[in-house]
């Protein structure tokens, strides 16, 4: 059922089992995993089913420290959420992303990769990718014309990704949740506050509101925040009504460890002979795609992060800008036409125009890497409030050394490598090799928001347990990329949507209705 809560009279009390705040992969995920378990799932949405720019403003506030994209254009703020415009690309996490790795301050998961990973299957179905294969050798006997690079395995390895079409959720999942006989989906019922009981152990009620001037409460027996991390963060820190630090933030957690991935261009490939190199590149049709990431063994001996390298044409290469260069204007929409228009995005004419030839003997290299769990960057209120009179949040991103430190290792890795197989050298772009510690101003984020209310079993530690559940209150939960202790180095919606159908799953044996 769909309600618009704008229309709804003033001060309507609403109630159901479960309440899930936010509407994006994470929200709508969770609602239709539950969806046969509970008589009245409450979905609350804060914006509308198409965008709006007056809701769109609620998300705006200030970047400082690294360079970033417009707070305001950084995520969608309407049903589908930031899957509006997301660009499809998907892999999954390693092994040792989720370990306590000594050489990374503030890592360790305290689950394990399978915890995540029996979700996949069913989330890679949700993302319409492929089979849930991410094996190098089932993608090779898939395709004669994959050939992998003869490089050690054990130094520079062949990861697979693979790309969604890519799904909108608010488009895709409408009809299943607009007709749900057990979901109940408010739009413009933007969450501002939330009560608990006076020894801020349970939460009660929600208070939505909307720029019609209307209130409405909503009760339930568990709550699900789903805004994404910056949202997630900002909705815990204003309600400090009963709590003076904000909800779940004893610690002053609630905001740290903001992560992004640091994606930059580092150097050229330069093969002996042309080669298509079709495992490892993107065309129109582009399905499956490997890329060039670091050894466990090495990230172990190098003291390094994780982090992959992917390919494209020299000459295409040559033309991409920074993202964040190019994401700059507070509407997300003209920021997504200017990058569509000078990025690999436009697939119609401007991949088409450059893969005309389809072979090439010079490639470009661009690097991802997870970036150090830095207590620092962070999200924090502003003075400022919005329209419906809640504090803005700003951003202070922060890199660290270790960042730059993991891109320059792996370029090395893959130049020693590809001399050593004897196929054509690397040249690294300058900047790896100026003594900077840090990583360039142009160093672009992929739009992933990670981190700010990170999960740990000890409370001094993370806002959330093993569970998604905030510690010291029993029935409040957080979905998404907000929990990821590390981030890894692949794009995080294909683990948001695995994480999130864990948290459903886990909701279900709460209750007992398994
Ligand atoms: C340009 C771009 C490209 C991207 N490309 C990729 C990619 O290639 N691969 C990849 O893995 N990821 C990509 N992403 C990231 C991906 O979009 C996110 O990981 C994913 O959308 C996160 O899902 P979510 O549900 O946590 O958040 P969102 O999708 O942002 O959904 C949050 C929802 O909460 C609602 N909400 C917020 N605040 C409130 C409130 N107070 N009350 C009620 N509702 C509220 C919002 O309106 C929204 O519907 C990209 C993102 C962008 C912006």
């Amino acid at each position: 059922m769909l309600i618009d809560a704008r229309q709804l009279e003033n001060n309507t009390q609403i109630e159901g089992d479960i309440c899930i705040i936010g509407a994006g992969a994470a929200g709508i995920s969770i609602a239709l995993e539950l969806e046969h378990t509970f008589k009245k799932i409450i979905l609350l949405e804060g914006g509308g089913m198409e965008y709006d720019d007056r809701i769109q403003e609620l998300y705006n506030g200030k970047i400082t420290g690294h360079p970033y994209y417009p707070m305001k254009a950084s995520r969608l703020h309407y049903f589908g959420g930031s899957t509006g415009h997301w660009g499809g690309m998907c892999s999954t996490f390693d092994d040792i992303d989720f370990e306590k790795r000594d050489w990374v301050e503030n890592s360790g998961w305290p689950i394990k990769r399978e915890d995540i990973a029996k979700y996949y299957p069913k989330a890679t179905s949700i993302l319409d990718l492929g089979p849930c294969e991410w094996n190098l050798d089932y993608w090779l006997k898939q395709d004669p014309d994959f050939k992998p690079l003869p490089l050690d395995e054990k130094v520079i390895w062949t990861k697979m990704w693979q790309f969604s079409p890519p799904t909108r959720f608010g488009k895709k999942y409408k009809d299943a949740i607009v007709n749900s006989k057990t979901i109940q989906l408010h739009i413009y019922a933007n969450v501002v506050d939330l009560d608990a009981t006076e020894s801020i152990n349970s939460i009660t009620q929600v208070t939505v509101k909307n720029y019609a001037g209307k209130q409405h409460t909503v009760k339930a027996k568990n709550f699900i925040l789903a805004c994404s991390a910056m949202q997630n963060a900002r909705v815990l820190l204003a309600c400090n009504k009963q709590a003076p630090k904000g909800l779940g933030n004893d610690n002053d957690l609630v905001g740290r460890y903001f992560m992004e991935h640091a994606e930059i261009k580092t150097g050229e490939l330069w093969l002996n002979h042309t080669d298509k190199l079709k495992l490892y590149l993107m065309e129109q049709f582009t399905k499956v795609r490997a890329e060039l990431a670091i050894s466990p063994e090495k990230q172990r001996e190098l003291q390094v992060l994780n982090g992959s390298i992917s390919l494209m044409p020299l000459e295409l290469s040559n033309k991409t800008i920074p993202s964040v260069k190019l994401w700059s204007n507070d509407d997300p929409r003209k920021s997504l036409d200017t990058f569509k228009k000078y990025s690999t995005l436009d697939k119609r004419n401007f991949i088409q125009r450059f893969f005309s030839k389809s072979i090439y003997q010079s490639y470009g290299l661009f690097t991802r890497v997870e970036q150090l769990p830095h207590p620092e960057s962070r999200v924090v209120l502003s003075n400022e409030k919005d329209e419906l009179g809640i504090p803005r949040a700003n951003l202070f991103w922060a890199l660290s050394p270790i960042d730059k430190k993991t891109v320059f290792t792996i370029n090395k890795l893959l130049g020693q490598q590809i001399g050593a197989a004897g196929i054509g050298r690397v040249k690294l772009k300058e900047f790896l090799l100026d003594g900077d510690v840090q990583l360039p101003d142009y160093t672009s984020g992929g739009w992933h928001h990670l981190g700010t209310t990170r999960m740990s079993d000890d409370p001094k530690h993370g806002v959330v347990d093993a569970n998604c559940k905030i510690h010291g209150i029993d029935n409040l939960y957080v979905a998404g990329s907000s929990c990821y202790t590390t981030g890894g180095a692949v794009n995080p919606t294909l683990t948001v949507v695995a994480i999130s159908l864990r948290l459903a799953n886990h909701i279900k044996e709460k209750m007992a209705i398994v």
